[in-house]
């Protein structure tokens, strides 16, 4: 399915993965692909936030179940506490946004995502990129790291 798609025409001057490969499987067979179709990868961004902030984002982040919007009890708060700024709806934590979860997720990303991070580093692909920044910084600096495989 990824061949294929990678065939299109709009894959002529690149592409970009996001959110996978997941695992050290996925990531050995679509080095193959890659290869194969002469389109290795060329750059991994892996985007890093430490345990600490990423404890804050998710145990502050709210949501509005009727339009989306997602607010932040620090660094985006609604104008009215519990009332959606967009549609006027009742903003809830969402039951996943929990630091029990979290540990699941952390557990889960030391057992499939990091043997992918390892496999891109023995190739000396992958770029490191502090994502606790605010995401105007983050867009920079992954710009940045991507500018040089686009040259
Ligand atoms: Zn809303």
């Amino acid at each position: 399915m990824v061949e294929k798609r990678l065939q299109e025409k709009d894959c002529e001057k690149g592409y970009l993965l996001d959110g996978f490969p997941r695992t050290l499987v996925q990531a050995e067979e679509f080095s193959k692909i890659a290869n194969r179709i002469n389109k290795p990868i060329q750059a991994v961004v892996a985007l890093e936030v430490g345990i600490e902030a990423l404890e804050q984002r998710i145990t502050g982040r709210r949501i509005c179940p009727k339009c989306g919007a997602i607010f932040h009890m620090q660094s985006h708060p609604p104008k009215v506490e519990g009332i959606c700024d967009e549609c006027g709806g009742e903003i809830i934590q969402r039951k996943d946004d929990t630091l029990e979860q979290l540990q699941v997720r952390m557990e889960e990303y030391e057992k499939s995502t990091k043997p992918v991070i390892e496999f891109y580093e023995k190739q000396g692909l992958v770029r490191h990129i502090d994502a606790s920044k605010t995401q105007s910084e983050v867009f920079a600096l992954v710009k940045e790291a991507l500018g040089k495989v686009a040259e």
